[in-house]
Protein backbone atom coordinates (compact mmCIF):
# COMPACT_ATOMS: atom_id res chain seq x y z
CA UNK A 1 0.00 0.00 0.00
CA UNK A 2 1.54 3.37 -0.67
CA UNK A 3 1.75 5.87 2.46
CA UNK A 4 -0.49 8.26 2.39
CA UNK A 5 -0.25 11.97 4.13
CA UNK A 6 -2.90 13.73 4.88
CA UNK A 7 -2.63 17.61 4.08
CA UNK A 8 -1.88 18.45 7.89
CA UNK A 9 0.33 16.33 8.01
CA UNK A 10 2.30 16.83 4.87
CA UNK A 11 2.32 20.62 5.66
CA UNK A 12 4.02 19.78 9.22
CA UNK A 13 5.92 17.40 7.58
CA UNK A 14 7.25 20.02 4.83
CA UNK A 15 7.57 22.56 7.94
CA UNK A 16 9.78 20.38 9.81
CA UNK A 17 11.90 19.51 7.17
CA UNK A 18 12.28 23.14 5.99
CA UNK A 19 13.14 24.15 9.81
CA UNK A 20 16.40 20.89 9.38
CA UNK A 21 17.13 22.17 5.88
CA UNK A 22 17.99 25.66 7.96
CA UNK A 23 19.70 23.97 10.26
CA UNK A 24 21.65 22.56 7.84
CA UNK A 25 20.78 18.91 8.37
CA UNK A 26 20.40 17.18 4.71
CA UNK A 27 21.52 14.08 5.07
CA UNK A 28 18.20 12.19 5.92
CA UNK A 29 16.90 12.48 2.38
CA UNK A 30 19.93 11.82 0.29
CA UNK A 31 19.86 8.61 -0.47
CA UNK A 32 16.18 7.65 -0.62
CA UNK A 33 15.45 10.33 -3.11
CA UNK A 34 17.78 9.03 -5.03
CA UNK A 35 16.10 5.35 -5.10
CA UNK A 36 13.15 7.18 -5.22
CA UNK A 37 14.16 9.21 -9.16
CA UNK A 38 15.11 5.61 -10.33
CA UNK A 39 12.13 3.48 -9.25
CA UNK A 40 9.80 6.89 -11.08
CA UNK A 41 12.16 6.27 -14.31
CA UNK A 42 11.84 2.59 -14.25
CA UNK A 43 8.10 1.87 -13.10
CA UNK A 44 5.24 4.41 -13.20
CA UNK A 45 2.37 2.28 -12.05
CA UNK A 46 4.26 1.35 -9.21
CA UNK A 47 6.45 4.71 -8.15
CA UNK A 48 3.49 6.09 -5.77
CA UNK A 49 6.28 6.67 -3.29
CA UNK A 50 8.77 8.35 -5.54
CA UNK A 51 5.74 10.55 -6.79
CA UNK A 52 4.96 11.05 -3.18
CA UNK A 53 8.71 12.09 -2.54
CA UNK A 54 9.67 14.03 -5.52
CA UNK A 55 6.25 16.14 -5.47
CA UNK A 56 7.40 17.82 -2.36
CA UNK A 57 10.10 20.61 -3.08
CA UNK A 58 11.35 20.81 0.39
CA UNK A 59 12.53 16.95 -0.29
CA UNK A 60 13.20 17.01 -4.09
CA UNK A 61 15.51 19.84 -3.56
CA UNK A 62 18.55 18.00 -2.21
CA UNK A 63 18.11 15.61 -4.96
CA UNK A 64 21.52 15.07 -6.77
CA UNK A 65 20.60 16.11 -9.81
CA UNK A 66 19.37 19.34 -8.52
CA UNK A 67 22.89 20.50 -8.12
CA UNK A 68 23.73 19.79 -11.97
CA UNK A 69 20.12 21.18 -13.01
CA UNK A 70 20.74 24.29 -11.02
CA UNK A 71 24.16 24.98 -12.54
CA UNK A 72 23.38 24.18 -16.32
CA UNK A 73 20.43 26.60 -15.80
CA UNK A 74 22.96 29.36 -15.23
CA UNK A 75 24.97 28.29 -17.97
CA UNK A 76 22.19 28.46 -20.90
CA UNK A 77 21.43 32.05 -19.14
CA UNK A 78 24.67 33.32 -19.57
CA UNK A 79 24.76 32.08 -23.08
CA UNK A 80 21.24 33.77 -23.24
CA UNK A 81 22.31 36.79 -21.63
CA UNK A 82 25.40 36.98 -24.82
CA UNK A 83 22.19 37.61 -27.22
CA UNK A 84 19.68 39.87 -25.80
CA UNK A 85 20.78 42.71 -24.45
CA UNK A 86 18.77 43.90 -21.47
CA UNK A 87 16.93 47.44 -21.20
CA UNK A 88 19.32 48.86 -18.91
CA UNK A 89 22.64 48.07 -20.11
CA UNK A 90 24.34 51.24 -20.48
CA UNK A 91 22.68 53.01 -18.14
CA UNK A 92 24.62 54.32 -15.71
CA UNK A 93 22.38 55.90 -12.82
CA UNK A 94 21.69 52.41 -11.08
CA UNK A 95 18.18 54.19 -10.18
CA UNK A 96 17.04 54.56 -13.58
CA UNK A 97 18.40 51.08 -14.46
CA UNK A 98 16.19 49.55 -11.70
CA UNK A 99 12.94 51.29 -13.19
CA UNK A 100 14.04 49.96 -16.03
CA UNK A 101 14.04 46.41 -15.09
CA UNK A 102 10.87 46.80 -12.56
CA UNK A 103 8.98 47.80 -16.17
CA UNK A 104 10.64 44.48 -17.98
CA UNK A 105 9.26 42.63 -15.08
CA UNK A 106 5.83 44.29 -15.46
CA UNK A 107 2.88 42.51 -14.21
CA UNK A 108 5.19 39.56 -14.39
CA UNK A 109 3.22 35.74 -15.41
CA UNK A 110 6.66 34.08 -15.99
CA UNK A 111 5.79 31.55 -13.86
CA UNK A 112 3.41 30.13 -11.68
CA UNK A 113 3.61 31.79 -8.58
CA UNK A 114 1.68 34.69 -10.32
CA UNK A 115 -1.82 33.00 -10.15
CA UNK A 116 -1.13 31.48 -6.71
CA UNK A 117 -2.79 34.11 -4.81
CA UNK A 118 -0.33 37.03 -5.15
CA UNK A 119 -1.17 40.61 -4.14
CA UNK A 120 1.70 42.18 -5.85
CA UNK A 121 5.42 42.06 -6.83
CA UNK A 122 7.96 42.36 -4.45
CA UNK A 123 10.28 43.81 -6.14
CA UNK A 124 13.49 45.07 -3.81
CA UNK A 125 13.75 48.14 -1.48
CA UNK A 126 16.86 50.24 -0.46
CA UNK A 127 19.90 52.03 -1.93
CA UNK A 128 20.11 51.66 -5.46
CA UNK A 129 24.10 52.17 -4.44
CA UNK A 130 24.39 50.19 -1.34
CA UNK A 131 27.47 48.39 -0.68
CA UNK A 132 25.59 45.94 1.46
CA UNK A 133 22.59 43.85 -0.07
CA UNK A 134 20.14 41.18 1.99
CA UNK A 135 18.86 38.71 -0.55
CA UNK A 136 16.04 36.60 1.09
CA UNK A 137 13.71 33.59 -0.11
CA UNK A 138 10.21 35.05 -1.29
CA UNK A 139 7.94 37.53 0.35
CA UNK A 140 5.74 36.59 2.84
CA UNK A 141 1.64 37.64 3.69
CA UNK A 142 3.00 40.90 5.32
CA UNK A 143 5.06 41.46 2.71
CA UNK A 144 2.88 40.14 -0.08
CA UNK A 145 0.15 42.79 1.54
CA UNK A 146 2.89 45.97 1.69
CA UNK A 147 4.75 45.28 -1.95
CA UNK A 148 7.83 45.58 0.56
CA UNK A 149 10.19 42.75 1.53
CA UNK A 150 11.15 42.17 5.20
CA UNK A 151 8.44 44.12 6.71
CA UNK A 152 7.16 41.90 9.45
CA UNK A 153 8.34 40.33 12.31
CA UNK A 154 11.04 38.72 10.06
CA UNK A 155 11.55 41.95 8.97
CA UNK A 156 11.67 43.60 12.58
CA UNK A 157 14.55 41.41 13.15
CA UNK A 158 16.44 41.74 9.98
CA UNK A 159 16.10 45.58 10.83
CA UNK A 160 17.59 44.84 14.26
CA UNK A 161 20.17 42.97 12.69
CA UNK A 162 21.21 46.13 10.31
CA UNK A 163 20.92 48.58 12.99
CA UNK A 164 23.21 46.29 15.18
CA UNK A 165 25.70 46.56 12.14
CA UNK A 166 25.91 50.04 12.47
CA UNK A 167 23.85 51.05 9.50
CA UNK A 168 20.26 52.42 8.41
CA UNK A 169 17.74 50.03 6.37
CA UNK A 170 17.85 52.60 4.00
CA UNK A 171 21.36 52.26 3.24
CA UNK A 172 21.41 49.03 1.80
CA UNK A 173 19.41 46.91 -0.85
CA UNK A 174 16.87 44.35 0.29
CA UNK A 175 15.33 41.60 -2.21
CA UNK A 176 14.43 38.10 -2.70
CA UNK A 177 15.10 35.15 -4.90
CA UNK A 178 11.44 35.09 -6.01
CA UNK A 179 9.32 38.25 -6.29
CA UNK A 180 5.67 36.80 -5.73
CA UNK A 181 3.94 35.24 -2.10
CA UNK A 182 4.64 31.23 -2.87
CA UNK A 183 1.25 29.66 -0.96
CA UNK A 184 0.78 28.78 2.73
CA UNK A 185 4.53 30.67 2.59
CA UNK A 186 5.96 27.46 1.21
CA UNK A 187 9.85 27.42 -0.53
CA UNK A 188 9.86 28.54 -3.74
CA UNK A 189 10.24 25.68 -6.16
CA UNK A 190 12.97 25.46 -8.59
CA UNK A 191 11.47 26.22 -12.05
CA UNK A 192 9.81 30.11 -9.75
CA UNK A 193 13.60 30.55 -8.55
CA UNK A 194 15.10 29.32 -12.04
CA UNK A 195 12.30 31.66 -13.74
CA UNK A 196 12.34 34.86 -11.35
CA UNK A 197 16.37 34.73 -10.19
CA UNK A 198 17.59 36.30 -13.82
CA UNK A 199 15.64 39.51 -12.46
CA UNK A 200 17.40 39.41 -8.91
CA UNK A 201 20.83 39.19 -11.10
CA UNK A 202 20.00 41.92 -12.62
CA UNK A 203 19.48 44.42 -9.76
CA UNK A 204 22.25 42.94 -8.19
CA UNK A 205 24.86 43.91 -11.15
CA UNK A 206 22.86 47.49 -11.44
CA UNK A 207 23.34 48.33 -7.70
CA UNK A 208 27.50 46.61 -7.83
CA UNK A 209 27.16 45.59 -3.70
CA UNK A 210 30.41 45.02 -2.01
CA UNK A 211 28.70 42.21 -0.21
CA UNK A 212 26.21 40.13 -0.65
CA UNK A 213 24.38 38.76 2.17
CA UNK A 214 22.78 35.48 1.54
CA UNK A 215 19.55 34.60 3.90
CA UNK A 216 19.11 30.96 4.62
CA UNK A 217 19.45 28.14 2.31
CA UNK A 218 17.28 28.95 -0.39
CA UNK A 219 19.01 32.53 -0.81
CA UNK A 220 22.88 30.81 -0.76
CA UNK A 221 21.56 27.81 -2.94
CA UNK A 222 19.97 30.24 -5.98
CA UNK A 223 23.18 32.77 -5.66
CA UNK A 224 25.87 30.18 -5.83
CA UNK A 225 24.09 27.68 -7.67
CA UNK A 226 24.83 24.70 -5.93
CA UNK A 227 23.59 22.93 -2.64
CA UNK A 228 25.21 22.36 0.66
CA UNK A 229 24.47 21.85 4.48
CA UNK A 230 23.94 25.65 6.19
CA UNK A 231 26.90 24.51 8.30
CA UNK A 232 29.19 23.74 5.40
CA UNK A 233 27.94 27.28 3.64
CA UNK A 234 28.34 29.93 6.24
CA UNK A 235 31.45 31.31 7.98
CA UNK A 236 33.49 32.29 4.80
CA UNK A 237 33.27 34.50 1.41
CA UNK A 238 32.92 33.42 -1.69
CA UNK A 239 33.68 35.51 -4.50
CA UNK A 240 30.01 36.35 -6.38
CA UNK A 241 29.26 37.72 -10.06
CA UNK A 242 25.49 37.55 -11.17
CA UNK A 243 25.13 34.75 -13.27
CA UNK A 244 23.90 36.17 -16.61
CA UNK A 245 23.73 39.80 -15.67
CA UNK A 246 26.39 42.29 -16.64
CA UNK A 247 27.33 45.43 -15.20
CA UNK A 248 28.00 48.84 -16.55
CA UNK A 249 31.09 49.30 -14.83
CA UNK A 250 33.45 47.08 -16.15
CA UNK A 251 35.72 47.94 -12.56
CA UNK A 252 33.14 45.99 -10.56
CA UNK A 253 34.76 42.80 -10.25
CA UNK A 254 32.01 41.12 -8.27
CA UNK A 255 31.06 41.14 -4.81
CA UNK A 256 31.51 38.92 -1.68
CA UNK A 257 29.23 36.80 -0.58
CA UNK A 258 28.53 35.75 3.36
CA UNK A 259 25.45 33.15 3.97
CA UNK A 260 23.45 33.54 7.23
CA UNK A 261 20.46 32.23 8.63
CA UNK A 262 17.05 33.70 7.97
CA UNK A 263 15.57 36.19 10.22
CA UNK A 264 12.58 34.10 10.19
CA UNK A 265 14.80 30.88 11.36
CA UNK A 266 16.43 32.91 13.74
CA UNK A 267 12.62 33.61 15.61
CA UNK A 268 12.01 30.09 15.23
CA UNK A 269 15.12 28.87 17.05
CA UNK A 270 16.97 31.94 18.79
CA UNK A 271 19.98 30.23 19.93
CA UNK A 272 21.17 30.71 16.96
CA UNK A 273 21.60 34.33 16.45
CA UNK A 274 24.78 34.33 18.43
CA UNK A 275 25.98 32.43 14.88
CA UNK A 276 24.05 35.00 13.09
CA UNK A 277 25.87 37.61 14.52
CA UNK A 278 28.93 35.99 14.05
CA UNK A 279 28.50 36.26 10.08
CA UNK A 280 27.43 40.21 10.44
CA UNK A 281 30.58 40.69 12.36
CA UNK A 282 32.65 39.12 8.82
CA UNK A 283 30.39 41.19 6.86
CA UNK A 284 31.57 44.69 9.45
CA UNK A 285 34.91 43.74 9.46
CA UNK A 286 35.04 43.26 5.40
CA UNK A 287 33.18 46.32 5.48
CA UNK A 288 35.13 48.38 8.15
CA UNK A 289 32.04 48.95 10.00
CA UNK A 290 31.77 49.68 13.49
CA UNK A 291 28.65 48.87 15.70
CA UNK A 292 26.98 51.64 17.04
CA UNK A 293 28.41 52.88 20.54
CA UNK A 294 25.51 51.70 22.11
CA UNK A 295 25.51 48.47 21.20
CA UNK A 296 29.04 47.74 21.69
CA UNK A 297 28.16 48.38 25.39
S1 LIG B 1 7.82 35.02 -8.94
FE1 LIG B 1 9.00 36.24 -10.37
S2 LIG B 1 8.89 35.13 -12.32
FE2 LIG B 1 7.25 34.35 -11.01
S3 LIG B 1 5.46 35.56 -11.55
FE3 LIG B 1 6.43 36.57 -9.79
S4 LIG B 1 7.81 38.10 -10.66
FE4 LIG B 1 7.24 36.67 -12.31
Amino acid sequence: MPPVLDDHLRRALAERLRYYHELGIYDFYRRQPQVAVESAASADETAEPARLLTSQPELREEMPARHSAVVAAVAEENIFDVLTPKPEYGVADPKAALKLIREDLGDCTRCKLHKQGRKQIVFGVGNPRADLMFVGEGPGADEDAQGEPFVGRAGQLLNNMIKAMGLRREEIYIANVVKCRPPGNRTPERDECETCSPFLMRQIAVIKPKVVVALGAVAAKNLLAFNAPMAELRGRFYDFLPAGARSNDPSWQGAKLVVTYHPAFLLRDPRQKGEAWKDLQMVMKYLGLEPPKRAAE
